[in-house]
Parts: C-alpha cells; sequence; structure tokens
C-alpha cells in the first residue's frame, strides 16, 4: 500500500489526505499546532472575492473549488451539512471593487448574477449608506471553518488515518532518518509556514495577516453576505455576524492591532444606524499563506518524494479540494 505523509492539519492538508485516504493510500497527518493557522481563523466563503487580482491557474483553481462544494452540497446529507454549517448565501457587492467584480463575473460565467441600481437599502433595510449600485451573486456557498476542520479530521479518522503532534524543522533531515523511509510520498501543506519546513530558495512565500471580529448585536442586522471595498461581513446565525478581513504584511506577528478594531467599527459605524447595539465582540487572526498570486501545488525538482501544496492565499478553503485532486493525480 503506498503511505503518504501530509506535513500540515489545515483544510488543505486534511482535504488532501483525505482525497489521498478515500483512494486508498495509508495516510499519516503530521502538524504542530501552530497559533495562526489560518483554516480555524478563516471567514468560510467558498467563493473568489478579487480573483481579478490573481493569476489565471488561481482563478481556474477558484472556479473549480466553486464547482467542487457545489458537489459536495449535492452529495453530503442534510445533518453534515447543518454540522458544518454548510449553507448557501447571496452575496451583495458595493463599493470601491463594485466594477472590477462586475467584469470578471460576467467574463466567467458560473454563477447567478444580478444588476441592481437601486439603493442597497432596498434588499437589506438596516444599511444607512448610500450606495445607489450593486451586485447580487446567487447562492454561493458558506461554511463554518472550524467546523469543516472537525469533520475533516473526523472523516480521516474514520478512514483510519494516523494524526502525529510534531514539528517539522527541516525536510531534508527529516528524510534522512531511517524510519521515514517508510514514506513513498511526503505532501508539504504547512500553509504559510511551508518554506520553514523546506527551506527551498526557489520558493517565494510570505505571510499576509488577516483579523476578523465575530460580535453579536442586538437584532438580526443582514440575511445576505455582504462584500463591500476590501470588507465582508458575514452572517452567523443567533444574531452573530464575522466582519473581515485586514491584509497585513507583518509577519508571523501575532498581535491582534487597534488599527484592525478600528477598521471595523468604523465600517459598521458607516454602514449601520445607531440603534444597533453591538453586544459582544470577539477578535481573531490569522496568517494567509502569499506566494505571489499562484499557489505551489507540484512536484518538488529536488524530490521526487515530496509534493507541494501551498500558497493558496485568500482562497485555502475554496481551492482545498480542486487542489486535492491535483495532488492525488500526482501520486500513484
Ligand atoms: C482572516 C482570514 C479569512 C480568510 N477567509 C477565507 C475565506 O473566506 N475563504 C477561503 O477560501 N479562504 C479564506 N482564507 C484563506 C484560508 O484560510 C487559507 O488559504 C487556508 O486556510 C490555508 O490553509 P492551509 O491548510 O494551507 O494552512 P493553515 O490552515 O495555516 O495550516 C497550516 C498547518 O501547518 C502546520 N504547520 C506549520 N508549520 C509546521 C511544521 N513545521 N511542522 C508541522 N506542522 C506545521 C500549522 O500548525 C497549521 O496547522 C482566509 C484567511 C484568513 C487569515
Amino acid at each position: 500500500m503506498t503511505n503518504c505523509l501530509v506535513i500540515g492539519a489545515g483544510i488543505v492538508g486534511m482535504t488532501t489526505a483525505l482525497k489521498l485516504a478515500e483512494n486508498g493510500k495509508n495516510v499519516t497527518i503530521l502538524d504542530c499546532k501552530n497559533k495562526g493557522q489560518a483554516s480555524n481563523n478563516a471567514g468560510g466563503i467558498l467563493f473568489p472575492l478579487s480573483p481579478w487580482n490573481d493569476s489565471k491557474f488561481m482563478q481556474e483553481l477558484c472556479i473549480s473549488g466553486h464547482d467542487e462544494y457545489n458537489k459536495l452540497f449535492l452529495r453530503l446529507s442534510g445533518d453534515k451539512k447543518k454540522s458544518i454549517n454548510f449553507t448557501k448565501s447571496n452575496i451583495l457587492i458595493f463599493g470601491k471593487n463594485l466594477i472590477s467584480a462586475s467584469k470578471w463575473y460576467r467574463n466567467n460565467n458560473f454563477v447567478e448574477i444580478e444588476y441592481n441600481d437601486g439603493r442597497i437599502s432596498n434588499k437589506e433595510e438596516n444599511i444607512i449608506t448610500n450606495h445607489k449600485e450593486f451586485i447580487t451573486i446567487k447562492d454561493i456557498n458558506l461554511v463554518d471553518p472550524r467546523k469543516l476542520s472537525e469533520f475533516l479530521h473526523k472523516e480521516l479518522k474514520n478512514k483510519n488515518a494516523s494524526f502525529i503532534q510534531m514539528k517539522v524543522e527541516d525536510l531534508n533531515l527529516f528524510l534522512k532518518q531511517p524510519e521515514n523511509n517508510k514514506y513513498d510520498y511526503i505532501i508539504v501543506s504547512a500553509g504559510a509556514w511551508s518554506n520553514e519546513v523546506l527551506n527551498d530558495k526557489k520558493v517565494f512565500l510570505k505571510p499576509i495577516k488577516g483579523q476578523t471580529m465575530l460580535f453579536r448585536t442586538n437584532k438580526k442586522i443582514i440575511s445576505n453576505t455582504l462584500l463591500f471595498d476590501d470588507l465582508y461581513i458575514i452572517p452567523r446565525g443567533d444574531n452573530k455576524f464575522l466582519i473581515g478581513s485586514t491584509l497585513e504584511d507583518v509577519g508571523f506577528d501575532e498581535s491582534i492591532s487597534n488599527e484592525a478594531k478600528s477598521i471595523f467599527d468604523h465600517a459598521l459605524s458607516k454602514l449601520f444606524s445607531p440603534s444597533i447595539k453591538i453586544l459582544e465582540k470577539e477578535y481573531f487572526f490569522g496568517f494567509r499563506p502569499f506566494a505571489n498570486q499562484k499557489p505551489y501545488i507540484c512536484k518538488s525538482k529536488n524530490n521526487e518524494r515530496v509534493i507541494y501544496n501551498f500558497g493558496h492565499y485568500r482562497y485555502g478553503i475554496l481551492t482545498a479540494i480542486a487542489s486535492a485532486k491535483i495532488v492525488d493525480s500526482m501520486v500513484s
């Protein structure tokens, strides 16, 4: 039986591990539990939000990622969908990215899109801002990323995959240890930390920190997901909403910044009337793996047993299944 080791138990790593296990591979997943793991701190929008900034490869991966989740939505039982908060939502886009968004979604005809020239408050009555044009994208997929992680973990356990808590400091040294000869393939999916594992000078990868705020209000403020300027708000149920997210080139800085807090407070005060009261706030952060617009999903040039699967930046949840399929095709 083919033995695969997946380094990194984020959503990219676990989705890949599950695909390999489903196809009969013996899978081990190794993770050191880093604090800024991107997957647990993501928004969970399974839809490309500003893909026009990305490479053609990434754009296509996002579109096939969207298709893969549509298929998964049909395949999963109601209970399983509920367990990961897998739902459909409309997304309303307004603000500074409206023109780029309209053009891109029109040219890439894979979703139903409606152009609206009325006020956004006609669709969402609690919004007070005066945007007169917006687009509605119908039936995008949403998931709760923490719950998806738990789900993947459980599915992997059911497939007899092994989990080991361990940090791989240097993959070359790791592979020199005789007990690691048993692995036929090693898939590196350590997110923003992947090149700490590999130390490959040809790889360009850095963390781009994102902060979000989960807040609870005195009443339901929106029914749809909103995307405006560079922020989104996602309804999470029980009058809870997630606003995010910042894009910060600050290395692995783990602090919750006052700047992020004021970006969120300012956006909410511009969008909603003062009668909306915020009752609770909780902040999160994660490190997106940024690889200059194109993820590394390929075999290593230095070692044919090693496969790269990282650098998914803002779309790792969306593209996890599509990426897993590419990796699976490289494993015999
Ligand atoms: C605020 C925010 C919002 C986002 N929203 C969305 C969204 O709505 N939709 C979407 O598709 N994407 C979103 N993203 C992007 C998405 O979260 C990432 O692209 C994706 O989670 C990357 O997954 P990953 O598994 O590659 O990395 P991670 O989730 O970061 O996992 C990497 C894992 O590798 C482990 N690891 C690291 N180093 C080592 C080592 N040396 N040895 C062993 N293990 C190691 C870590 O502990 C970690 O568990 C968002 C990201 C952020 C930060």
